[in-house]
């Protein structure tokens, strides 16, 4: 079924070439038949004019000699009103007359064609004067062969043949030539078919050079790419979710477990309380990853218009953290988003740094000094910072460079992942710069 789409188009296209080349070649074949045909009777017509006038002036003067001297190729008769033939050129002496018609006194000569004369075989291109006004004046005929090319068809039989023989040719060629063009998209089509969503490893056939079909798979070849990168998160995202979610599970089995079998030496509070705890571990995963499946997905309709620094300012007063919280806030800066996702960032992002900060909170907003369109939130703390090479993972999902303080803690190792989520979908940025100790979180959004 499919391999028919591309004959299709092969067909399609051949079909169109040779149609084209009928009606153009034949439109020039009609112009060059036209051409032929006037060219070899003006030529024909031109010799039996010549001859037929100078021997009608001959009768008129008297010294037309028996026979009629010859001219080449025509046929020459002088005939009376009763149809005789009087007098004639030596070659055609004893024919019959080549046409019985007179010209009148209105119109005395004419040019025609005769065709089945008897004692003619060919149509004759006939010029017949009348020599006189007078009633019983003599009528002159010149009379030259046709071309056989122009009297038998023969010359828009040749002409036909050459048409049809060239457009063949050019539907031929066509056919080979797109047949050769579409091969590499045949091929490009075979192994994407064969590719499944269990084997993005394969890539198609990239074709040398720089054409559309060239550009195609390698697009193509990108995009698998970027499938087979998504679907690989994918999975690993859902391996990593399960295994975050087995380990409360598990501490809870364990508990309830061992309340079950030792019933006497069991404290029922303790064990409600860490079961409570699990539980709200599971609970705070679970809106965690739900939150990072909603990102993104509200449409431009959930979005309003936020005065951000008052928003910062009412997360930063909600706070009451063990260190030093520095604010330095530019009045009036607005931003394009959404409210709930927007403190959710600003939440992670200062958990974080009271988690590990030492002393101190510096939170800066300004319009960021390299792009005037952005604002520019800042929020640096003074504790152990993050390395270098550790500056991007943190945003992986599940990623914690200290595992105990940040399980201890309650976080989900999905804080930071959220964080960047939402800056994304609010055509922001969200990164780890350098700073003189700790660590320093810039977030970036355009400004309305
Ligand atoms: P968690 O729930 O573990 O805090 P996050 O995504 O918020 O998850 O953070 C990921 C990891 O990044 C943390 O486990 C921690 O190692 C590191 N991190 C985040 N914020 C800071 C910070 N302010 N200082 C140092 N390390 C940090």
């Amino acid at each position: 079924m499919r391999p028919m789409t591309l004959s299709t188009i092969r067909a399609r296209d051949t079909v169109i070439a040779a149609i084209v080349s009928v009606l153009v070649l034949g439109a020039l074949a009609a112009a060059a038949d036209l051409i032929v045909r006037d060219v070899a009777t003006s030529q024909t017509l031109t010799r039996t004019q010549l001859a037929g006038r100078r021997v009608s002036g001959a009768v008129r003067d008297g010294t037309l000699p028996t026979p009629i001297p010859p001219a080449e190729g025509v046929v020459l008769q002088v005939v009376g009103p009763d149809g005789r033939v009087r007098n004639a050129d030596r070659a055609s002496w004893g024919r019959p007359p080549v046409s019985d018609l007179r010209p009148t006194v209105e119109r005395r000569i004419r040019d025609y064609v005769e065709c089945g004369r008897p004692g003619y075989r060919r149509c004759m291109l006939v010029e017949a004067i009348r020599a006189t006004t007078a009633p019983d004046s003599v009528v002159v005929y010149a009379a030259a062969p046709m071309p056989v090319l122009l009297t038998s068809g023969l010359l828009e039989v040749l002409l036909g043949a050459a048409v049809l023989a060239l457009s063949a040719a050019i539907a031929c060629l066509t056919w080979r030539m797109v047949g050769r063009t579409l091969r590499p998209v045949e091929e490009i089509r075979a192994q994407l078919s064969e590719i499944t969503a269990s084997d993005l490893s394969r890539r198609v056939p990239e074709p040398p050079g720089e054409d559309e079909i060239a550009q195609l798979a390698r697009t193509a070849n990108e995009t698998l790419r970027r499938l087979e990168q998504a679907v690989d998160r994918q999975r690993q995202f859902a391996s990593d979710a399960s295994h975050e979610l087995r380990t409360p599970i598990a501490a809870l089995r364990a508990n309830l477990e061992d309340a079950v079998m030792h019933p006497d030496d069991t404290d029922l509070r303790a064990v409600v309380e860490a079961a409570l705890r699990d539980t709200d571990r599971l609970e705070s995963i679970i809106t965690d990853l739900l939150l990072l499946a909603r990102i993104g997905t509200g449409g431009p309709a959930a979005r309003e218009r936020i005065d951000f620094t008052e928003l910062v300012t009412a997360e930063l007063a909600r706070r009451d953290p063990p260190v030093s919280l520095c604010a330095d806030l530019r009045p009036g800066i607005t931003v394009h988003g959404v409210r709930m996702q927007l403190v959710r960032l600003l939440h992670n992002l200062l958990d974080n740094a009271e988690r590990y900060a030492e002393t101190r909170i510096e939170v800066r907003l300004t319009r960021d000094p390299e792009a005037d369109s952005r604002l520019l939130l800042t929020v640096a703390d003074d504790g152990i910072g993050i390395p270098e090479p550790d500056r991007e993972r943190v945003f992986e999902r599940f990623t914690r460079l200290d595992t105990a303080r940040s399980r201890s803690s309650g976080g989900t190792g999905l804080g930071l992942a959220i964080a960047r989520d939402i800056a994304t979908a609010h055509n922001g940025t969200l990164t780890v710069e350098d700073s003189p100790k700790g660590a320093c979180f810039a977030l970036r959004l355009p400004l309305p």
